[in-house]
């Protein structure tokens, strides 16, 4: 990729009940983490013990529905529930490829995405704009101006520079599955990181995750990156290792040598939990 310096993109702005989408009235919350995700996870509910973690805060949950999943009002029902069901579809489906064939993904670290949808081309696109989408609610929730070239990827348009994903196996959750005996039922949704000018407080650029037990989608949105990197995969799209940064909880495991060498050394532990 090469680092061309355009203009800021990302201002301020409060959406007050407008749809950043297609600027109708907000009527409609976008769930956070997908609501199949949730009930393919938890069940359909009342969950008696269920919890999201914010840091240090905990909120329960007591059904699939619940507003502690969801973002604030920042689309209209028609973009949520119709422009936007072909990226949910998308997404769904390969997320239960996903689930279904977790060991031999987490072993080849790659999805071949003509397994998934019948038109893998269009699926692609489709599971791309949902992401896009979904980033679009959490800037707009987070009071962040949804980039126009954002827009026009949801509306049709191609290519998009200014976006980054990275697809990952989170080792670091497979060790704490294991280590610890969790189940590995889990949604996650990273903090919202932005990166500002110290001299004048703008916003450069902006990144966060979401993932679904050990699968992560971590993306970056910097108008300096003009990437020449495709946004939408395939077909066969590779995995990175990721690790956490907190070495200290990993060491405590009695892991850190075996995780601390090279990839080769991770793929030999995948392997030896997966393979067989
Ligand atoms: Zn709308």
């Amino acid at each position: 990729m090469t680092w061309r310096y355009r203009r800021l993109l990302l201002n301020r702005r409060s959406y007050n009940g407008v749809c950043w989408w297609c600027g109708g009235i907000a009527d409609s919350r976008e769930h956070q983490y997908k609501r199949a995700d949730v009930v393919r996870e938890f069940g359909s509910g009342p969950y008696s013990g269920l919890v999201r973690w914010r840091g240090a805060d905990s909120y329960r949950i007591r059904g699939p529905n619940s507003n502690v999943l969801k973002f604030g009002r920042t689309l209209c029902q028609p973009c949520n529930n119709v422009r936007s069901q072909p990226f949910d579809q998308a997404y769904d489906s390969f997320i239960e490829h996903l689930r279904a064939n977790e060991r031999q993904i987490i072993l080849a670290r790659v999805i071949h995405l003509p397994a998934v949808w019948g038109n893998w081309t269009d699926g692609s696109v489709a599971l791309a704009r949902y992401f896009v989408k979904h980033i679009g609610c959490r800037l707009a929730d987070a009071d962040v101006e949804v980039p126009a070239e954002l827009i026009g990827f949801l509306d049709g348009q191609l290519p998009l520079r200014s976006l980054l994903f990275g697809w990952e196996i989170r080792a670091d959750l497979l060790v704490t599955f294991e280590y610890k005996q969790l189940p590995p039922d889990s949604l996650w949704l990273g903090g919202l990181r932005s990166h500002t000018q110290a001299r004048t407080g703008d916003i450069v650029a902006i990144d966060s995750h979401v993932g679904y037990r050990w699968f992560r989608l971590s993306w970056v949105y910097d108008d300096r990156l003009q990437s020449t990197a495709p946004a939408v995969p395939g077909p066969d799209l590779a995995l990175n290792i990721g690790y956490s940064t907190k070495w200290t909880e990993i060491a405590r495991m009695g892991l850190a040598i075996e995780l601390r060498r090279r990839r080769e050394a991770v793929s030999g532990w995948l392997r030896s939990k997966f393979g067989t």
